[in-house]
């Protein structure tokens, strides 16, 4: 079960990689922080790069690697880091390519925390940044400087669902060598594929759908060039960023499912995007696989399905949204998303809550937003638990 033309759910049971050598199904937890050297000279030869050996888990391990060359394989990539989180994937990435003088431009609602930690902190070592609607194509082009290091995209965007034209923004950033990162946390490599549209660097949140089971934290970056992999791994390991063994291997059960659980919450999340769409007491929802969708066109291009998150508004505004989270019960009001159970939350108040007025107003992150992430429950109970809930809004 090795080959590229091998499905994509066979690879994801199967991996890529040799069996444990004590033929162990599945990839052991490699519980250590430091592999013995056969001798002095084997031990040299480690710290020298000739040899492939393990020399301490900061740096790497087997449980981890495992995981690496999967997440690599599902996103056609050239090499895979996994990260102590999705953060830790956020910093690595800056740390390795942004620094004094540099500029990145990245969408105006991305992840709150990835542009936090630019303005709250990059900021101070003198990396400029310019955040903007990267859906529009044109305010792309004229953010673009001539320091513009990176373009960092997150597509569908968090929690706007608006989607960006990687292989258009792609095309733009080579001409300037300015490299691509994209966060595809919000498809998982089941739905979209950036590298393969050109983006130099993928983002995982494995929080999210990847692991799936809403039990550990975790991130992962996928580079297409070996050049790229070196620079961001050797980054990882210096600033201590690294995954635990525990964390890898849960990550790694999860992973195997992704397929058959995105299958089964894309099949709810089209229904109940349906059922809101229809909601007398909804004002507005924002779903890619929704013909009302501002990019249902580019998103049919891009992913190979609409995926499991769905934001929308109700005609009450932002007590009616409030009531509307009290009121569920089968869902459950929660931060996170892409897990096994539908989770319901608000923005304004709750993950985009640190962002200023105007960069919530710029990003879209409206006041009555909801977001939903769709589970693989009973597609019945969640529209019925959401049913009731309106009722009483
Ligand atoms: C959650 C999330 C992150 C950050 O990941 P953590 O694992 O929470 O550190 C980054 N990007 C997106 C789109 C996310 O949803």
């Amino acid at each position: 079960m090795k080959s590229k033309e091998t499905g994509f759910n066979s690879r994801l049971v199967h991996g890529t990689g040799k069996r444990d050598p004590l033929g162990s199904v599945i990839t052991p937890i490699y519980q250590t922080s430091t592999f013995s050297f056969e001798s002095a000279e084997h031990g040299a030869k480690c710290f020298a790069g000739e040899s492939d050996g393990y020399i301490y888990t900061r740096i790497g391990n087997p449980t981890n690697n495992d995981l690496e060359k999967s997440i690599a394989d599902m996103e056609n990539g050239f090499g895979g880091i996994v990260t102590s989180s999705g953060m830790g994937a956020v910093n690595t990435l800056y740390l390795a390519y942004l620094g004094a003088g540099k500029h990145i431009v990245s969408h105006n609602a991305v992840y709150g925390p990835a542009r936090g930690l630019i303005e709250g902190t990059y900021s101070k070592f003198g990396v400029e940044s310019t955040y903007v609607d990267t859906t529009e194509i044109n305010q792309v082009i004229q953010a673009i400087r001539s320091n513009t290091s990176m373009i960092y995209l997150e597509t569908p965007a968090n929690p706007t669902i608006g989607i960006s034209d990687i292989p258009a923004i792609v095309e733009i950033a080579h001409q300037h060598n300015i490299k691509v990162c994209v966060d595809n946390t919000f498809c998982s490599p089941y739905l979209q594929n950036p590298l393969d549209m050109g983006a130099d660097i993928v983002l995982h949140s494995l929080t999210k759908f990847i692991n799936g089971h809403a039990d550990i934290v975790g991130g992962a970056l996928v580079t297409k060039t070996e050049e790229d992999y070196l620079k961001l791994r050797s980054m990882m390991v210096i600033s201590g960023c690294n995954m635990d063994p525990h964390q890898a291997f849960l990550v790694r059960r999860g992973l195997k499912t992704l397929g058959i659980r995105v299958d089964r919450a894309q099949e709810n999340a089209i229904k109940v995007a349906s059922f809101l769409e229809a909601h007398p007491k909804v004002a507005w929802v924002m779903y890619p696989g929704l013909k009302s969708h501002p990019q249902h066109e580019l998103a049919k291009r891009l992913m190979r399905g609409p995926g499991a998150m769905i934001s929308f508004g109700l005609s009450g505004g932002l007590e009616a949204g409030k009531k509307l989270m009290n009121n569920v019960k089968l869902c459950i009001l929660a931060v996170s998303l892409g897990g096994i159970e539908t989770l319901i939350q608000h923005p304004a108040s709750m993950t985009h809550s640190k962002l200023s007025k105007e960069a919530k107003k710029q990003g879209g992150i409206s006041d009555d937003l909801v977001r939903l992430s769709v589970g693989i429950e009973e597609s019945e109970d969640i529209l019925e638990d959401l049913s009731q809930a309106l009722d009483l809004v």
